[in-house]
């Protein structure tokens, strides 16, 4: 939304016109007049208002109908509308032309409280749009994570993250370019505007925003191209002016990968599409930021494919299971709470204890206590859907982490692994050991746990109380 709220004021008499924009332009408001009739939409086709102030003292039915046509037009519905009128004027008939919602002020006009109805219209009509803005981005950030979490291959996060980025603010040109800081050149992953491009190098040098963004780490926007100075050197060897349909506005928003900068995600704008605002910038941040998790772990998956375990894959390994250590589920918990606070999600934790594994130990001795828990790790996680996560969290104990996940669902989720348990026959080589397990979940958000130390603590608290119990069995 611009700074200086943006009116448009519609009447026939031309005197009020004039006085009425004046006086709207002292208070510090831009106004544009609309002498009824097809002017009307011709203006409001042309540019985004704030407010609609329509005078319908001496209009004529017309006028009235274009009104009411304009009000149910979706894309101006959530305009508000302020009539000005005579005092004779029958309220009543608002309903009539489906004008309920608007506001009316009658002749003679005061210009103070005409102000002060001004004013507060524009602050519901600004909360309104907010919240609006605000429940569509976390729609489709949700939808995007879903989308995205699933899937195992980097390349393939790109194109989805760049066809969701360019239509969500309907721009024709969004890319992803890696690159380090103080590369000169980049490779271009995935465009929207050419979908099957793979793999092509770029020299950075003629993309200033792009170096500064991945030195800076901060996004880097430039309004118009044409005259700002870190495209000067760039603008020099364009030539002659390209006209209309040039790129206007650039913005390189740079993102993580294992802590790095990893590259950019690349948005150009032209002189033909809606401007860029804090709002849509902030929309693309979300999304790449929120996605950068499911990127990660697309890239171990491929490094896992070709057969190369980092160093850091390796730290972060519990050697006889192969799950995740401690280390790992307490950043990964930490992230997974920032982000159920930031889309009012829940999570759920399950610990999950063996029971009676000394006993296990000490009847079959400690290689086959070994192999019990390298077999109960497999068997957690094939109940476990891609978003979970799963944890060594200690000797004989193993973390659920079970995203967007509240107590119904974990329930029905651990009640099912306990069975799996119990049902399933451990041991090799002609030993069958039965086995049983008890669990303790907590869910968050609770009062009891703000952070991911407090919901492991509860989550053990309620695994206490199920061993308590009688052990094979979980509490919550
Ligand atoms: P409870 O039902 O109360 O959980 O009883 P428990 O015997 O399972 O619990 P306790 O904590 O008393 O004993 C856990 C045992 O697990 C003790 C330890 O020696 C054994 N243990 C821990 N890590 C490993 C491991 O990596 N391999 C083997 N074989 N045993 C382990
Ligand atoms: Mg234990
Ligand atoms: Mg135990």
């Amino acid at each position: 939304m611009p700074l200086t709220p943006r009116l448009l004021l519609a009447t026939e008499d031309t005197a009020l016109a004039r006085t009425l924009s004046w006086v709207l332009k002292e208070n510090g408001y831009d106004v544009v007049t609309a002498a009824g009739g097809p002017q009307l939409i011709e203006r409001l086709e042309q540019e985004e208002y704030d407010l609609f102030i329509v005078d319908i003292a001496d209009a004529d039915a017309g006028t009235i109908d274009r009104i009411t046509r304009i009000r149910t037009d979706p894309t101006y519905h959530d305009m508000p509308l302020l009539l000005m009128s005579d005092p004779e004027f029958d309220t009543a008939l608002l309903d009539a032309f489906r004008l309920g919602a608007a506001d009316v002020v009658q002749r003679p006009y005061r210009v103070r409280e005409l102000l002060g109805r001004i004013k507060a219209h524009l602050r519901v009509g600004r909360e309104l749009n907010k919240s609006r803005t605000a429940e569509r981005s976390r729609t489709e950030m949700v939808a995007i994570l879903k989308e995205v979490t699933g899937m195992t291959e980097p390349a393939e996060i790109y194109q989805v993250l760049v066809r969701r980025v360019a239509n969500g603010l309907r721009i024709a040109r969004c890319s992803v370019v890696l690159a380090s800081p103080g590369d000169t050149e980049g490779t271009v992953v995935a465009a929207f505007e050419n979908p099957t491009l793979r793999d092509l190098r770029v020299e950075l040098v003629k993309y200033p925003e792009i170096i500064r963004a991945l030195e800076q780490g901060e996004t880097v926007m430039v309004s118009d191209v044409g005259v700002d100075p870190l495209y000067q050197t760039v603008r020099s060897s364009w030539g002659a002016d390209p006209g209309a349909g040039r790129t206007q506005s650039v913005i390189a928003v740079p993102f993580p990968l294992r802590g790095q900068i990893g590259g950019v995600f690349f948005l150009r704008t032209t002189t033909e599409d809606p401007p860029l605002n804090d709002v849509d910038l902030g929309f693309a941040e979300q999304v790449i930021q929120s996605s950068v998790a499911a990127l990660e772990r697309a890239y171990d998956i491929e490094r896992g494919r070709t057969g190369e375990p980092s160093l850091r894959e390796l730290a972060d390994t519990d050697p006889l299971t192969g799950c995740a250590n401690r280390r790992v589920l307490d950043l990964r918990l930490a992230e997974e709470l920032d982000r159920a606070r930031r889309y009012d999600q829940v999570v759920t934790v399950v610990m999950v204890d063996v029971d009676d594994f000394k006993r296990i130990n000490d009847t079959y001795g400690h290689a086959a206590g070994d192999e019990v828990l390298r077999q109960l790790a497999v068997l957690l996680r094939r109940e476990l859907r891609t978003m979970d996560f799963l944890a060594r969290y200690g000797g004989e104990e193993f973390l659920i982490v079970l995203p967007e996940t509240g107590g119904t669902g974990a329930r029905l989720f651990v009640d099912r692994i306990l069975r799996r348990v119990q049902q399933f026959q451990f041991g090799e080589d002609g030993v069958q050991i039965s086995v049983t397990a008890s669990a303790g979940l907590a869910t968050f958000p609770d009062d009891r746990a703000a952070d991911d130390q407090a919901l492991l603590k509860l989550a053990d608290q309620n695994l206490y109380k199920a061993k308590r119990a009688g052990r094979n069995r979980y509490r919550d």
